[in-house]
């Protein structure tokens, strides 16, 4: 897979009313290197599901480019919202086919179950599910169609603490037997920590980067609390500015 190229040069959303036109992004470039796990952080409000909007295609009023390896290559992108957003009436195994097409593959289907511990639900509608198992199909939905990248925006915010870690558990094992580029956005710190190769914190509108940091924790000792929240308490010692962006 290419690395994924962002240059937002501007954003801006109509003005309301009296109000002007509004600057939401301002000169953003993130380069996502192939496979790379990256975790956004930034305050409420500060335009980070407009820019998974631009880099999902959804939202292409915006001056900058998007592009995947050569210029002219748009990425394939696989979304997950933070509502799972599956068809009430299709059952678990037709909305993950839904998206795969004539392209569908049986044994990759019955593989993305079996990591996410589905197997047993492939049949079932999503009125039986709980919250963590559709999160599950709907990550099972995006790596489907093999994307360049994968755009994740708060997906685990309404779930309890020990179903939001076993679906972040499950999530990581996917993504280590079929690494994929990630761009995750969450307001934990925590969770970013648990998750990201990399990351990358974002200030209040307009939009821009403010800086990023490697995390140093290496992917086996990911389970570790106190690895992470060690590594959580020398982030906020060290970037006090860290405790003003969530
Ligand atoms: P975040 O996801 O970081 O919370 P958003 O990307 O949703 O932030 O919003 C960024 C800013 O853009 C906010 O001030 C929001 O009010 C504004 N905004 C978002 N969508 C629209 C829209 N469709 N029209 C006008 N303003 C919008
Ligand atoms: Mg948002």
């Amino acid at each position: 897979m290419s690395d994924v190229h962002i240059n937002i040069v501007s954003k801006f959303y109509p003005a309301i009313e009296r109000a002007g036109q509004h600057l939401a992004i301002s000169d953003l470039k993130l380069t996502l290197k192939s496979n790379e796990f990256i975790c956004l952080l930034g305050p409420s409000g500060c335009g980070k599901t407009t820019l998974l909007n631009i880099v999902a295609g959804l939202d292409n009023d915006y001056e900058g480019e998007i592009f995947a390896g050569l210029k002219s290559v748009l990425p394939k992108i696989g979304y997950i919202f933070q509502n799972p957003r599956l068809l009430p009436w299709r059952t678990v195994r037709e909305n993950i086919d839904l998206v795969l097409g004539a392209q569908s593959s049986t044994a990759v289907v019955d593989s993305l179950l079996e990591v996410m511990q589905l197997t047993h639900f492939q049949h079932v509608y999503p009125e039986r599910l709980s919250l963590g198992m559709s999160r599950r199909v709907a990550i099972i939905r995006a790596f489907a169609v093999d994307p360049d990248i994968l755009l994740m925006d708060e997906p685990f915010v309404s779930l309890d603490a020990p179903t939001a870690r076993q679906v972040r558990e499950l999530l990581l094992t996917l993504w280590s037997e079929r690494p994929h580029t990630v761009l995750f956005v969450t307001h934990d710190l925590r969770e970013a920590i648990v998750l990201a190769d990399r990351l990358i914190f974002l200030s209040a509108a307009p939009m821009s980067f403010i800086s990023e940091i490697k995390v140093p924790i290496a992917r086996a000792e990911r389970h570790n609390e106190s690895a992470i929240e060690a590594f959580r308490w020398q982030l906020l010692n060290d970037y006090p500015l860290i405790k003003t962006l969530l």
